[in-house]
């Protein structure tokens, strides 16, 4: 597939749940296809290419649904939102984030194939435009039963732009998070951890909780996972 189309899952207003914004009041535009398959992805239904329960926009259109809302912050989500050409998407007066699980670099050009078998391409993104998004960079640990992209985390923990988000489910996770951060000396400014799981008892766990805290890092509540747990269009 071509790079000058977008394939849309859904497109709702809700607050961040997630990360350095999180409680922010947004929009969410939440891209079609995923080039991972983790265990544990709540939003499998962007795998699907059959599923006809996505939309298809051009470059203008999109741009007007970000245009017209009345949200200033603007979050591209998925799926993963890196398989599209993002900078193209940049309107002026609006703040732009990206949640990405990493194993996509958006500013090289990109030609992959999907989990089923089909291909992905674009161009890659103007930098001078990517730099000012809010970047949540989410590598998967081996708990999303995924093989580890090292080779990409290497250049995003070389740029100044982005913040890391982790989703553990137990001290173990913990630790594979820890021992990255020492492999790449990473800032703890910029790992931030949530607790896995799809309903409210999962995200209350103070004693994991107090873990992270005694690492250095930063907690990231899940707040839509509180509100409404698994809940599409939330
Ligand atoms: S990267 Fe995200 S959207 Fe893709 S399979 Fe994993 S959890 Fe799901």
């Amino acid at each position: 597939m071509g790079m000058d189309k977008y394939f849309v899952s859904e497109i709702f207003r809700s607050i961040q749940g997630e990360g350095n914004y999180a409680g922010v009041n947004c929009l969410f535009i939440r891209f079609q296809f995923c080039n991972l398959t983790c265990s544990w992805c709540d939003t499998k239904y962007t795998w699907l290419r059959k599923s006809g329960t996505f939309k298809e926009y051009s470059k203008e259109e999109l741009r007007k649904v970000i245009e017209d809302s009345p949200c200033h912050h603007i979050i591209f989500t998925g799926g993963e939102p890196t398989l599209y050409r993002l900078d193209e998407l940049a309107v002026t007066g609006k703040k732009f984030h990206v949640e990405t699980n990493s194993s996509i670099l958006p500013w090289e050009l990109l030609n992959i194939n999907l989990a089923d078998g089909s291909n992905f391409s674009r161009s890659a993104m103007d930098m001078n435009i990517i730099k000012h998004f809010n970047w949540v960079i989410s590598p998967k640990l081996s708990n999303s039963g995924q093989s580890f992209h090292e080779n990409k985390l290497k250049p995003w923990t070389e740029k100044e732009f982005g913040i890391f988000k982790f989703i553990i489910t137990d001290e173990n996770d913990l630790n594979e998070v820890s021992k990255l951060i020492e492999k790449y000396n990473m800032s703890k400014d910029r790992i931030y951890i949530g607790l896995e799981g799809t309903n409210i008892n999962t995200q209350l766990k103070p004693e994991l909780v107090d873990k992270i805290i005694n690492s250095g890092f930063n907690f990231s509540p899940r707040l839509h996972v509180m509100l409404w747990g698994a809940t599409k269009g939330k």
